[in-house]
């Protein structure tokens, strides 16, 4: 696969023979070099969509057979699930057994919308009541056409899955380009995608830097749907950009998502659900709870025992048995999240866990759990996302102080709430200026149910049958009655 990119149905020669290295977080070592496709070999990947979708070779398929193909990519991934466990460790760093979570889901995400494929064909149009009884109005649905993936890399092969499988369902082609720093899932997909006997053009696949491959997809006039997932600052370029062409366009962007617990919560359940919020992923979690606020009368006894619970949690190589904390994703990010702690500290917050780097790992992008306190509302550190296992403390007074602490944000992906009232749970939930809410629990997530933000956080929603309307286009059919009289000025 050495300068090669997945385009209409094989492996082509890239354009020219740039490459990155991508890197084993763990180690810091080289794992591979992958080929820097540039505008040229988006071109080409964008004109095989094009035609596989201008053909009809996809979309006039039936949902059935949609569904059957996209039934065989999970049966693959699920075949697989062990070495692509393995592969999602060595690139991104995350424990192993989170790892088998994201390719269980990743499977999991293909089959679910092969049954929403199905689906579609149940449901070929829709009829609409319109007040006038010589016409006779329906609704259909139709594929967007060519949609272009762009992912991050928290959850390589599962963010490529929430678009390709919704994507495909509906009927439309696609070219996705991965995140330069975790690209081969990806790239194993293609391999994949093509033993799942894929029609040629209908997924192309171009590894590439934002700035480069990234770019030239999202400015692509033969690019009819945009999905993006990744950085607020960057889905804000790719938004620029697709105005130029008025192109449908979907952002799943950053957060920094509130976990307010009241003080009738069971202390021991809130640190698990807490340190899951913050810690899972190594906190690089879009919905990351990483800002927390305790009812007063708990504060000191819960940030206690969180204290305590963080430092014995076991740090190490996401392939070593036990591990709950790998290493960050690369140097890059493990400065950031190092600077964002100085800055914090410089801001007047205090460390009250971690903010080193643990003792015995001279190599590896490995940081210590982080919990911060004694800061401000308007702190950077506290409005910011952070993405690394950093937590931020803060007490309140009442539930209607909670609420407005916790929406005063730019940003509104998810937001957590814990108590044993659950009227309480209820009020605050629906307060909430969020797009996803746990009620005593954070981070679960399911295919079934819509994912996505309000603000800063993104437009749309992927996932469920939200996620598969993301990629069709509405369309009415009114028909007038030919029997029936018409003019011009008299309309009955
Ligand atoms: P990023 O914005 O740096 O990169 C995301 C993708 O965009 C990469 O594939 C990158 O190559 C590409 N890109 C970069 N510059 C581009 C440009 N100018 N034009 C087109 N593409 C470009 O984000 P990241 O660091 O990879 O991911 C972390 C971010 O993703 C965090 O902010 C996190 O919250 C967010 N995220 C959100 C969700 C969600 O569902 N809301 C899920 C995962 C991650």
């Amino acid at each position: 696969m050495e300068n090669k990119h997945y385009i209409n149905g094989g492996w082509r020669q890239a354009a020219s023979s740039n490459r990155f290295s991508v890197i084993n977080p763990a180690t810091e070592l080289v794992i591979q070099e992958v080929n820097a496709g540039n505008k040229e070999d988006i071109d080409a990947a964008v004109k095989a969509a094009r035609e596989a979708f201008d053909n009809g070779a996809w979309s006039g398929l039936t949902g059935v057979e949609r569904g059957a193909y996209l039934r065989k990519i999970g049966d693959i991934i699920t075949r697989r699930t062990e070495e692509l466990s393995q592969l999602e460790v060595l690139d991104n760093g995350k424990p192993y057994p989170e790892a088998k979570w994201d390719i269980e889901d990743t499977a999991g995400t293909f089959y679910y919308y092969a049954t929403l494929a199905e689906e579609l064909d149940k449901t070929p149009s829709q009829e609409i009541a319109v007040p006038d009884e010589r016409f006779n109005s329906s609704v259909i649905k139709q594929p967007v056409g060519v949609a272009g993936a762009i992912i991050p890399w928290n959850f390589p092969m599962l963010m490529a899955a929430w678009k390709v499988a919704p994507a495909l369902a509906a009927g439309c082609t696609m070219v996705l380009k991965p995140s330069e720093v975790t690209p081969l899932t990806a790239l194993a997909l293609a391999d994949i995608a093509h033993e799942a006997g894929l029609p040629a053009g209908v997924l192309n696949i171009v590894t590439g830097l934002g700035h480069e491959a990234g770019k030239a997809l999202s400015e692509h006039p033969d690019v009819d749907k945009l999905a993006f997932t990744g950085s607020v600052p960057t889905g804000s370029k790719i938004m620029a950009t697709a105005a130029h062409d008025i192109k449908n366009i979907s952002l799943e962007l950053g957060g920094k998502s509130p976990f307010v617990i009241f003080e009738d919560c069971d202390i021991d359940k809130a640190v698990e659900w807490i340190m899951f919020g913050i810690f899972w992923n190594q906190g690089q979690v879009c919905s990351a709870t990483s800002r927390v606020l305790v009812a007063k009368a708990i504060y000191p006894q819960l940030l206690q025992r969180l204290i305590e619970e963080s430092q014995k949690i076991i740090i190490g190589p996401g392939d070593k048995e036990g591990v709950l904390l790998g290493p960050l994703v690369n140097h890059q990010q493990y400065q950031k999240v190092k600077e964002a702690i100085v800055r914090g500290v410089e801001e007047g917050a205090t460390i009250a866990a971690g903010g080193e780097r643990p003792t015995g790992f001279d190599q590896g992008y490995y940081l210590q759990p982080t919990i911060l306190t004694d800061i401000a509302e308007d702190s950077w550190i506290w409005q910011e996302e952070i993405f690394g296992p950093v937590v931020c403390v803060k007490p309140f007074d009442t539930e209607q102080q909670a609420i407005m602490m916790a929406n005063n944000s730019k940003f509104g992906l998810a937001a957590a709430v814990m108590s044993k009232d659950e009227a309480r749970c209820e009020r605050v939930a629906k307060a909430f200026r969020a797009g996803i809410v746990w009620i005593n629990c954070s981070q679960p997530t399911f295919v079934e149910a819509p994912w996505g933000g309000m603000k800063r956080s993104g437009i749309g929603r992927e996932l469920g049958r939200w996620g598969l309307e993301n990629y069709l286009e509405t369309k009415q059919i009114t028909r007038f009655d030919n029997n029936q009289a018409w003019s011009w000025y008299i309309k009955k």
